[in-house]
C-alpha cells in the first residue's frame, strides 16, 4: 500500500533532533528532502504499512494509501491515536470520509 506524505502539511519538524516520521520508521524509510526540508519517502516498495509514520506525525500529514484493487485511486486510511482510542479516518475515492473509533481502554 505505501504513505502519502501531503507537502502541504509537513512542515519537517525544526528544532528537533530527528522528526518523529524519521525516526520511528523501523525500515529507514523517510528522509528530510534538502531542496524542500520536508518529508518524502525513499523506498515506497520497501513500506510494510506499519502506520508507525501515520501515527507518530503530529501535523496528521501522512496517511496510508488503500490499493486501488481494494478502494479504488485515491483512497486513504489514517488512524488517529488518542488518549483511549484510535480514530480511524477512510477517505474514499470519492473524497467521501468515514470514521471509526475503536476504544483502546476499558472505560
Ligand atoms: S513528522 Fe510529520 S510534519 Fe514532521 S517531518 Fe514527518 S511528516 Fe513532516
Ligand atoms: S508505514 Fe511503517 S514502514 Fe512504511 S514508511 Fe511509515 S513507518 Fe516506515
Amino acid at each position: 500500500m505505501g504513505i502519502r506524505i501531503d507537502k502541504g502539511k509537513c512542515t519537517g519538524c525544526p528544532g528537533r533532533d530527528e522528526p518523529p516520521c524519521v525516526k520511528y520508521c523501523p525500515g529507514n524509510l523517510i528522509v528530510i528532502a534538502p531542496e524542500t526540508k520536508k518529508a518524502r519517502i525513499r523506498g515506497q516498495r520497501d513500506c510494510w504499512d506499519c502506520m508507525v509514520c501515520v501515527k507518530s506525525c503530529p501535523f496528521g500529514a501522512i496517511e496510508t494509501r488503500l490499493p486501488f484493487q481494494l478502494a479504488g485511486f485515491g483512497a486513504s486510511l489514517k488512524p488517529e491515536v488518542a488518549k483511549d482510542k484510535i480514530v480511524w479516518k477512510l477517505k474514499d475515492a470519492d473524497g467521501n470520509t468515514e470514521i471509526f473509533e475503536v476504544l483502546t481502554k476499558k472505560v
